[in-house]
């Protein structure tokens, strides 16, 4: 348990998997949590009403959509962007707008996210991407623009966290690997070949997830910036 009492945080993809487990870890540690959604509309109102947060509906591949709803937040003390989609397939056969989308969601919208919600943030404010392992390690095919698009955070990060550090504003990536959602289900066509990679062979909950966004979130990693955060059972090693 953090203490996120008087804390005022937004979620970007907040209805369905990792992002509602940050949505009730946050909450259930008090603090003030709203959370954007696209599509999932009857999960983000039952989330909203279990958790006393707010649902706002915004797709994050519109970038106006994802700056007006950081603008019209206010001062944030934690922005957490974890809206993500996932193309894979055969390069020579992927649909490119697919990949376009891909990219706008997953690279352009943290981005612009991250800038827009730094103008008002207060100071000793936390900006946390959720990324990927396939950041660092990409062993199967089909995956190279999904991995484009996480490790293009990588470099995001190490930036911003200089632009922002004056204000004792961190930004940090979390690089899950597998974990248990709708994405990717522990019970998934895919989960045997990814448990083969890693030295703890299950995929992870939600809820770890979250007890790392909890933690860097939190008042002990202050000092923590511009770094990226692996919680994958050994997928990278
Ligand atoms: P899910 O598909 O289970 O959930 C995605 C969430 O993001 C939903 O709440 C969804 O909302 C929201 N979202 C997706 N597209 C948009 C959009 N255009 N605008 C607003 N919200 C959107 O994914 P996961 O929970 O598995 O993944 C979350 C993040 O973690 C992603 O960035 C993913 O790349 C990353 N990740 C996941 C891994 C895994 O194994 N699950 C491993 C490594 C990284 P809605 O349903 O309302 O559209």
């Amino acid at each position: 348990m953090t203490d996120f009492s008087s804390k005022k945080a937004l979620i970007l993809g907040g209805s369905r998997g990792i992002g509602a487990a940050i949505v009730r870890r946050f909450a259930g540690d008090g603090a003030q949590v709203a959370f954007t959604y696209a599509g999932s509309h009857d999960a983000a109102q039952a989330l909203a009403a279990d958790t006393g947060s707010t649902a706002i509906q915004s797709d994050a591949a519109d970038r106006q959509q994802v700056i007006d709803v950081v603008a019209a937040q206010g001062a944030l003390d934690i922005l957490v962007v974890n809206a993500g989609a996932l193309v894979l397939g055969d390069a020579l056969s992927l649909d490119a707008d697919a990949v376009d989308r891909m990219i706008d969601i997953n690279v352009r919208a943290p981005y612009h996210a991250a800038v827009e919600a730094a103008r008002q943030m207060r100071d000793g404010g936390r900006i946390i991407v959720i990324g990927s392992v396939n950041a660092d390690r990409m062993p199967f095919e089909g995956g190279a623009a999904y991995a484009l698009t996480k490790s293009a955070l990588q470099g995001m990060a190490r930036g911003l966290a200089r632009d922002f550090g004056a204000r004792g504003i961190t930004v940090n990536i979390i690089q899950p690997g597998p974990t248990n959602t709708d994405m990717n289900p522990a019970d998934g066509p895919m989960a045997s070949l990814m448990h083969g990679f890693m030295a703890i062979k299950r995929h992870a909950t939600g809820e770890e997830i979250a007890g790392l966004a909890a933690y860097l979130a939190g008042p002990e990693a202050g000092i923590i910036t511009g770094a990226m955060h692996t919680i994958d059972g050994g997928f990278g090693a």
